[in-house]
């Protein structure tokens, strides 16, 4: 199969991120006295997207939230996302006159270098919000270095958590597996994907989630690319692979799996028969990708 790759949404950006900075507080500091920098607020992951300025609301003052986080520079411009609690999320949304929502709603409306920012710092924010204590002991975590470290009141550390999953299109001659589950919008179908497990090679878990979710072997697996997807936590690992049979059998995790050809899929996706997953997902890339491939 020929595929050409196209750009994955939200991984193309200036942004350096400078990380050794993160542990050097009073550095950034001083850097702030002749830097630009831009402050985003961010609650439960979410921004308050601005229509008039097709960006998220940012400001050039920071706001009090619990630890201003460092995400890096855009040129001589200091980025910061600050991770804001109820009463200083809801103090804001009434001062803005709009409330804090998804990324899914307005990814497609960011440029690159907006959408890669939005990303990033609600992936940190989910992180840091969903490990308030410390696994190990149990209590109160404190962010440091800049919102990348936390430590707990035993100084155990913890680094931010990535889940790491595989997506996959699979091909047999002129047709793709496609799959729903119980509860997506009707008639949405998309690749295969699944988590990777303990002790799993990434090459082991395609072949595992596939034979699991479809009954169907693969063989020729492709690495394609990959997507960071905090929703909350997960890195998408994009491959294309080869079925061996055809015969589907579905498990209890998916509500139907089917063989669709090119042609099928295209006046299927013509008609409104099936929709498939938004233009700012891997999943998108794969699926219009082999459509247009040979
Ligand atoms: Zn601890």
């Amino acid at each position: 199969m020929n595929m050409a790759k196209k750009n994955i949404y939200f991984s193309s950006y200036k942004l350096d991120r400078f990380s050794h900075l993160r542990e050097r507080a009073a550095q950034l500091e001083e850097m702030k006295k002749t830097h630009d920098a831009k402050y985003i607020p961010v609650y439960h992951g979410r921004h308050i997207y601005m229509d008039k300025h097709s960006s998220f609301y940012r400001r050039s003052n920071p706001f009090e939230c619990e630890s201003e986080c460092f995400l890096g520079m855009v040129g001589d411009q200091m980025w910061y996302s600050c991770p804001l609690n109820d009463q200083q999320a809801h103090a804001l949304e009434k001062e803005v006159g709009k409330q804090f929502s998804s990324l899914r709603r307005y990814a497609l409306k960011l440029n690159d270098e907006l959408a890669h920012i939005a990303l990033y710092s609600r992936g940190l924010d989910l992180w840091q919000r969903n490990n308030k204590f410390c696994p190990k002991c149990g209590t109160q975590n404190k962010m440091t270095w800049s919102g990348h470290k936390l430590l707990c009141e035993n100084n155990h550390e913890q680094f931010p958590h990535i889940e790491p999953a595989i997506i996959v299109l699979v091909t047999k001659g002129d047709k793709c597996l496609l799959g729903r589950k119980a509860g997506w919008p009707t008639n949405a179908y998309s690749v295969l994907a699944g988590f990777v497990e303990p002790g799993e090679t990434i090459e082991e878990s395609v072949k595992r989630e596939i034979l699991e979710e479809s009954n169907i072997k693969v063989h020729n697996v492709r690495y394609y690319g990959s997507q960071p997807w905090p929703f909350p936590a997960a890195l998408m690992l994009a491959f294309t692979a080869e079925a061996e049979n055809e015969d589907i059998r579905v498990d209890d995790e998916l509500e139907d799996v089917q063989w669709f050809t090119r042609q099928q899929l295209q006046e299927m996706l013509k008609e409104g028969y099936v929709t498939i997953a938004p233009r700012y997902t891997v999943a998108h890339n794969l699926i219009v990708g082999w459509l247009e491939s040979s």
